[in-house]
This record gives C-alpha cells, sequence and structure tokens, in this order.
C-alpha cells in the first residue's frame, strides 16, 4: 500500500490549465488570452533591452553565489522602496522591506507576518479578485470574504457598494486593495474614490493591503505609486506587495518585494526583525540572479531611463490595442457601446462575456480567455485582433 494511493488529482489551475489546453489547440488562429503575461507585437514574451544589458554586465564580472541576506539584497530593497515610495521620500525611513519570490511570495510572506499582529483578523478581497488571493489567504489559515468591487451590469465599479463593506468591517481586518490595473476587471477607483477609502480604512481601523503588481502599466511609475504614498501620506500603517515580474518581463527571476510602512524607523527595524524568520522558515533566502538585474537597472541612471522607456513602449502598446479591439468589434458589426475596453487600464479586460460565451470562444475560434470573461489584452497584436475581434463579435 502506498501512502499516496487515497491522494485525489487536483483541479488544474483555471488559468494554467488553459495554457495547456491552449497548446494542444491546432487551430492556426489560436490566441492566448488567458495567462496575465505582456507579449510583443509579435506576439513574443519581450526580453527588454535594458535587462539585456544587465545580464551582460552582471555577467562580465563573474560572481559568487553566496546565500544573500534573508531579506534579500540590499541594493535591490532600497531600489524598491525609492520606486514604490519616490526616491528621497521622508516615508523610506519607516518602511521595512523584505525582497520575495515575486508578488505571491511577499503576498504570502506578508500574510504569514499579519497573522501575528491581527490574530483571528479575515481577509476581505475585491470581488472579483485575482484568483490566486483567496487561495492564498485561505492556505495561509485566514477566513476570506470579500467587499463589493464590481457591478457587472452597470459595467463599473460598485464605489458605493464597496465603501458601505469597508465601512461594516470589523477592525483589524485585513482589506486587499489593487493599486492600481485592477486584475481581472482593469477598473481603477479614482482620486476622489480613493480619498474615501483611506478614509473609511482610518476610521474602521482596518489593515490595508495593498497589491501592486502592475506598476507602471497605468499611466506611470510616479503616477501608479501614488496611491501607496497618500496611504503613507494619511498617516497610515500599511502593507504594501511589489512585484516587477511584468514591468521588466521577468515573470521566471521572481522579482517582487514586501514593504511594510510603521509608524516611525524604530518601529520598522522591529517589523524587520520579525519578517527574517517568516522567511527563514519558508524558503530561507531568495534568489540572487533576478535581484542583481534589477539592482542593475534601476542603480544605474542610464540604464533605469531605457527601461521607463522600454515600459512606456508596453503601457502604450496595450493601449493601442485596447483601441484596436474597439474598432475590430464596431467593424464586425457590434453596435453596442464598447468604450469601456479603453476605459479600463492594464493588461487585462472584463469583457463582460458569460462563461458559455467564453467556452464558445475556446471551442469554436480557438480563443481562449478565463471563464469569468477576462482576456489578456497585452496579448494582443496585430496579426491576431481581427480574428479576435471577429470571435467576440459571433458570440455576442
Ligand atoms: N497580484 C496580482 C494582482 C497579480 O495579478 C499577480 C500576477 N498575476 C500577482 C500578484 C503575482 O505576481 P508574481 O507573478 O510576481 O508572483
Amino acid at each position: 500500500m502506498s501512502w499516496f494511493s487515497t491522494v485525489e488529482m487536483a483541479p488544474a489551475d483555471p488559468i494554467l490549465g488553459l495554457t495547456e489546453k491552449f497548446k494542444a489547440d491546432t487551430n492556426p488562429d489560436k490566441a492566448n488570452l488567458g495567462v496575465g503575461v505582456y507579449q510583443d507585437a509579435n506576439g513574443k514574451l519581450p526580453l527588454l533591452p535594458s535587462v539585456a544589458e544587465a545580464e551582460r554586465r552582471v555577467a562580465s564580472v563573474p560572481q559568487p553565489k553566496p546565500y544573500l541576506p534573508i531579506d534579500g539584497l540590499p541594493a535591490y530593497n532600497q531600489a524598491v522602496k525609492e520606486l514604490v515610495f519616490g526616491a528621497g521620500s521622508p516615508v523610506i525611513e519607516r518602511v521595512a522591506t523584505v525582497q520575495a519570490l515575486g508578488g505571491t511570495g511577499a503576498l504570502r510572506v506578508g500574510a504569514e507576518f499579519l497573522k501575528s499582529v491581527v490574530p483571528g483578523a479575515k481577509v476581505l478581497l475585491s470581488d472579483p479578485s485575482w484568483e490566486n488571493h483567496r487561495a492564498l489567504f485561505t492556505a495561509a489559515g485566514y477566513e476570506v470574504e470579500s467587499y463589493r468591487y464590481y457591478d457587472a451590469a452597470a459595467r463599473d465599479i460598485d464605489f458605493a457598494g464597496m465603501v458601505e463593506d469597508l465601512r461594516s468591517a470589523e477592525r483589524g481586518t485585513i482589506v486587499v486593495l489593487h493599486a492600481c490595473c485592477h486584475n481581472p476587471t482593469g477598473y481603477d477607483l479614482d482620486d476622489e474614490q480613493w480619498g474615501q477609502v483611506i478614509e473609511a480604512v482610518k476610521e474602521r481601523e482596518l489593515v490595508a493591503f495593498i497589491d501592486m503588481a502592475y506598476q507602471g502599466f497605468a499611466e506611470g511609475l510616479d503616477e501608479d505609486g501614488r496611491v501607496v504614498r497618500r496611504f503613507a501620506d494619511a498617516g497610515l500603517q500599511f502593507v504594501c506587495s511589489t512585484s516587477f515580474s511584468k514591468s521588466f518581463a521577468l515573470y521566471g527571476e521572481r522579482d517582487g518585494a514586501l514593504s511594510i510602512v510603521c509608524a516611525d524607523a524604530d518601529e520598522a527595524k522591529r517589523v524587520l526583525s520579525q519578517l527574517k524568520p517568516v522567511v527563514r522558515t519558508l524558503y530561507s533566502n531568495p534568489p540572487t540572479h533576478g535581484a542583481r538585474l534589477v539592482a542593475t537597472v534601476l542603480g544605474d541612471p542610464e540604464l533605469r531611463a531605457q527601461w521607463e522607456t522600454e515600459l512606456g513602449e508596453m503601457r502604450d502598446r496595450i493601449k493601442e490595442m485596447r483601441a484596436a479591439l474597439v474598432e475590430g468589434l464596431q467593424a464586425a458589426g457590434i453596435t453596442d457601446d464598447v468604450s469601456f475596453i479603453t476605459d479600463q487600464v492594464g493588461m487585462f479586460s472584463y469583457s463582460g462575456l458569460t462563461k458559455d460565451q467564453m467556452v464558445r470562444l475556446r471551442e469554436e475560434f480557438a480563443v481562449y480567455g478565463t471563464d469569468k470573461g477576462r482576456i489578456c489584452v497585452a496579448a494582443l497584436n496585430p496579426n491576431n485582433i481581427a480574428h479576435v475581434a471577429k470571435a467576440i463579435a459571433a458570440v455576442w
């Protein structure tokens, strides 16, 4: 008898499972709009020239691969702080930052740490949210609920519902907020709405956990970081996970970070000391290579400027594809208002299509999006957009 004979097959990850099906599809017009990965105009995952140059520089001086400190590469953490909070910001001295295994790793380290700070707290996620948020916080032992966010009928944010839900949350509830490029809907709050969220978090004494996986993809690095900076300026203590997976196209290097904004520098020191045992017992210390690449780019003014240009090109290409999709849908005969596609920001569009329509898209047209109707506009390009627009129009 095997110890494992009664282990059942787990359901495939909803998004990665789609990629498996996509790979097996023989339709020459197939398009994978499921996974959240930016592709260039040729449908390829880019290697950013700034990153390629950093690779050359790192390789030109062969270095040993020591264990990094538990909290990561110091130059990397400093670069993260400056990018997220603004270079020279007085907030930085009261932030505890640890390098993490992508945004996902940062979320998990934050979740583990918060268990000792707000024991028994519930987690509130936007409805809907990134699929892995619920699974991750549940796996970390939390009871997970949601606050209203997307109003399908209005194709907009149910902001009144969101604020009402935040205002009725118990003190100490952890509220996960998307800083920009909300995944999966593509709808972000405006400045005035963020102000109201900050008020609610403050008055109800909630623990904000800001997830910023797409800094630079909505309007720009500083513009997208604004939300995090406003929370800090409001005098709040909160948690922020960030990721360079998308902004550097370094998906596989697992370059992320967790930053905890504290009341003062002394508190930040104590918090950092408590993050270390969390990291130590999960994976001991983070990997070297990806952190060296990011620190190289961000530490060199020329390379950094080049990277910002390349990030801007990714952002602009996505916007062009949004506009082209609207045009394509109209050309394919759709007379409904589809301007929501250009109103949304970031890598995704919540198309409003039902599960049945998404299944038809897949089975009849080999266009792969998630069953909830999310499509990755960052995977559209001049070669696949006409087919995708026609397919969507056919199931509309
Ligand atoms: N948060 C959100 C909202 C995301 O969309 C993602 C990536 N899809 C992550 C976190 C995780 O980022 P990473 O891939 O760096 O782990």
